[in-house]
This record gives structure tokens, sequence and C-alpha cells, in this order.
């Protein structure tokens, strides 16, 4: 089929460059030229693996096409999907900005009948007033029939979750619409769930805030296990058994960062406001998770007081590893107390580092690697578990560090290593080593 992919984001590039691999003949449209510009090139702007092979290979091939030509991208389409971002306000609703300018420009355009799918997450309703923008506008002869297609890939692993996902929720009530895109969807042998529109767009919103409050919850739960002398990965491992709860998703950590959960939650939230429905499950997993991050500077002040000209190495910026994402990071609340504290800061990311500098400038220093970042530091705090750095073996923590102290906001290295090592170490909802060690009398 000719499918055009308005935004080539996290979500836009990923969803071209599958539908190509598909086999269908993919358009890519974004207003940035940057973007576009690299991915003529065949290079990709964002990180995600397996994604640049993808890219070079539907380039190449002649699948795959990127263009900020409007025309070129609208007018013969016979499905276009919306991905294009939905950034939250001041006031935690939906800025809808980039969605109306794409459904103008779609009725401007368009030149045939087509399927306008929404995978950006949009609040209930939405789709129908992407319906109506566009039916008042569009030529009275085309019919055009909007779809609440919310995309569920999680950054990191999004190409693997684009053919193997867990489900495709289709928003119409339009059955024939409906059949297309199952048929289109039909090769991926993901289960299909074909909705109203109202219920797809509330299901995105539903999954997202559930996960929120999963990690809220575990989290809160790692807060009462330090303060009774428990283990949250025994407690966590214990839980998952119940199927009820099951394993996944309840690791103890700093909170959750990234484009969707904080954005989400609190659209969630503000939309309960204008139904009168205040959400106040919802606005305790925001403050736990606002609060989760605060933890590692609250920690830091505890045991070295004073954080004034103190050098602190920050592993990870990125809000989950293997992706370049910064958005809403804890590795960006850490930074902000950190300056507010006085410290100084050098930071490591296997991949973050450009995308961290444009919204922290110079305020901080960037290490190219983590045995800089811990040079003289007084302080390390980790912030995202990358495989480079839960795998840094202790020692160089012990070697390069002016005092190792070391804060340990993901749970990466196991209790029973840290003891082996002469540092003071922290971590989330597990019992304090340093107190084992003192008893042992090895400091
Ligand atoms: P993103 O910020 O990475 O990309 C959005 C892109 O849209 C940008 O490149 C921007 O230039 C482009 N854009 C803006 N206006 C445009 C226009 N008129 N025409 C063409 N392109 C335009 O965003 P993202 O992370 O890909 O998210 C996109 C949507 O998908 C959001 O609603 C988000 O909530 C949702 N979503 C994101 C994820 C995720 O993990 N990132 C997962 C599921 C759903």
């Amino acid at each position: 089929m000719k499918i055009t992919v308005a935004g080539a984001g996290y979500v836009g590039l990923v969803t071209s460059a599958c539908l190509a691999e598909l086999g269908h003949l993919v358009t890519c449209i974004d207003i940035q030229k940057e973007k576009i510009d690299m991915l003529q090139s065949g290079r990709s702007p964002i990180y995600e693996p397996g994604l640049e092979s993808m890219l070079e290979k539907n380039l190449s091939s002649g699948q795959l096409h990127f263009t900020m030509n409007p025309h070129h991208a609208y007018s013969d389409a016979e499905i276009i999907f919306i991905a294009v971002g939905t950034p939250e306000k001041h006031d935690g609703s939906v800025d809808l900005k980039y969605i109306h300018v794409v459904s103008n420009l779609i009725a401007y355009y368009i030149e045939n009948d087509v399927i306008v799918c929404t995978k950006s997450t949009v609040p209930v309703g939405t789709n129908e007033l992407i319906q109506a923008i566009i039916d008042s506008r569009k030529p009275p002869n085309l019919q055009v029939e909007v779809v609440a297609n919310p995309e569920f890939l999680r950054e990191g692993s999004a190409v693997l979750d684009f053919f193997h996902g867990d489900r495709i929720v289709i928003g119409t009530d339009h059955h024939k619409v409906a059949s297309i895109l199952e048929q289109l969807y039909l090769p991926l042998k993901i289960p299909i769930l074909k909705t109203d529109i109202r219920s797809a767009e509330m299901i995105k919103y539903a999954s997202n805030a559930f996960l929120a409050t999963k990690i809220s919850f575990i989290n809160e739960m790692s807060n009462f296990c330090e303060k009774v002398g428990a283990n949250i990965e025994e407690v966590t491992f214990g839980l998952g058994y119940d199927k009820r709860i099951g394993h996944d998703f309840l690791k103890a950590g700093i909170g959750f960062g990234g484009s969707c959960f904080p954005k989400d939650t609190k659209a969630l939230l503000h939309l309960g406001g204008h139904i009168n429905h205040p959400f106040d499950l919802l606005e305790a997993v925001i403050n736990v998770n606002n609060r989760q991050q605060s933890l590692p500077v609250l920690k830091a002040k505890e045991t070295i007081g004073s954080l004034k000209n103190k050098k602190v190495a920050l592993l990870g910026l990125a809000f989950k590893p293997n992706t370049d994402d910064v958005r809403n990071a804890a590795s960006l609340t850490i930074v902000k107390e950190l300056l507010e504290e006085g410290a100084v800061v050098t930071a490591y990311d296997p991949l973050a580092i450009p995308n961290a500098r444009r919204i922290l400038g110079n305020t901080i220093e960037y290490a190219d690697d983590i045995r800089a970042a811990l040079r003289d530091a007084h302080l390390a705090i980790i912030a995202t578990e990358w495989e480079q750095i839960k795998y840094v073996p202790l020692d160089v923590y012990q070697n390069h560090m002016r005092d190792p102290i070391v804060i340990d906001g993901r749970n990466c290295y196991p209790l029973h290593e840290i003891q082996k090592y002469p540092i003071t170490y922290l971590s989330i909802g597990r019992p304090d080593v340093n107190n084992a060690r003192q008893k042992k009398g090895w400091e």
C-alpha cells in the first residue's frame, strides 16, 4: 500500500522503516530540515537498536522516502499515520498544535480517499476533532476516515516491539476501514483488538497510567523496605510469583521518566479535572515519582553533608538504557538539584550526551568514558542502568574516586559484591551494606 507517516520521531521513524520492511511504499514527512537531510542520506537522527540498518536498506531499495513537501507526502496516500508529538503544556494538558497543523495539511493536500490513523497519544475526543477538522476543509468528493491506532512501542526496543508487540488497537466504528487495517497488520501475527474510537484512546492512557502506578507502587514499597530493614529485590521476587501480579515492571529505582509516562499521567489527571473526576490514585503516583527522582541528592546530602564544590560523577543521562532520549529523565532532576547545592557535575552516558547538552548546555561537564567521569569525584550517582555502567568493576570506583561513595539509583550491583570493596554504597530499598561491613571490621 502507499503509506505516509507524519513525524520522523521515535514513533514515526520506526513505523516508517518497519512498514517499508513489510513491503509497503512509505513516505515519511517531517518539518525539521536537519532531520530530513540526515534521513535522506541514510543516517538516523535518533538511536533505536536495528533502526538505522533498516532505514538504509529500504531507502536504497526505494521502499522508503523522506520529504518535507506535504503535496508529495499526502496527495496520493492510501493510509496516513499521524505520529507527531503531543507534548504537555504548563498546566499538564496536552498541546495539540502539531495535530491541528497535520490535520489541516492532510485536508488541504489529499487527492484520494484516505484512512488517517492516529498513532500519537491523544486525549479522548481528539480523533473526533481530527475528523471534524479534515471534514470541514477537504474536497467534498473525497472520503476520509480517522482511526485511533495508539502506539505501544518502548524506546530502546521499538523495532522489536513493532514486529512482536502485545496487541494492536484499532479504534473505529467503520467495519471496512477496520478490516483494511487488519489486513495491513495481519503479517505481524499480533492480536488485534477492534474497539470504538474513544475506548482506543483510553486504552493507551490506561496502559501508561497502570504501568506508572506499578513503578510508583514498587518505589514506595522500596522506601518502606529501607526503613524496616527488608530488601526490595527479595520482596519483588516473592511478589512476582503470584500469577495475578507477575514479575514484570517491578524494579525499584529513582522513578520513571521519558516522553510518555510523565506526560500521559499528567494529561489523564488534567482530563479528570475537566470531567469532575479527581484521580487521587494517579496524583499520588506522580507525587511518589517526583519524590523518587529527588532521592539521590537527598541521600547524598545525608551521607556527605554539604555538596558545595563537591565533584559528582553522574553515570547515565538517558531516561533508560538503549536510548538517547533524555526527556523527563531522572538525570535532569538530579543535575538541577546538584547544581542548586553548588556541586560540580561531570556526566557520562554512552549515547545521550548530545541530547542532554541541548538541555543542560555547559552547566555540567561531559566525559567520554566512565573513568574520566569518576576521576577525583567525591560522589558517584548511577542514574541509568546501561550495560556500560552496571558492569563497571567495583575497583574502578575505588581506584578513581577521591572518596568512593556510590549512590546507585538503579540497584545495578549485587550487595554481596559490594561488601567486598571499601565503597560507601547506597541503593534503593536494599539493606545498608556499609553497616554490615563495619560490623565485619572492614572499615
Ligand atoms: P518525537 O518528538 O520524537 O517526534 C515527533 C516528530 O513530529 C518530530 O520530528 C517533529 O518535527 C514532527 N512534526 C511536528 N509537526 C509536524 C508536521 N506538521 N508534519 C510532520 N512532522 C511533524 O515524538 P515521539 O516520541 O515519536 O512521539 C510521537 C507521539 O507518539 C506522541 O504523541 C507520543 O506520546 C506518542 N508515543 C510515543 C512513544 C515513545 O516511546 N516515544 C510511544 C508510544 C506513543
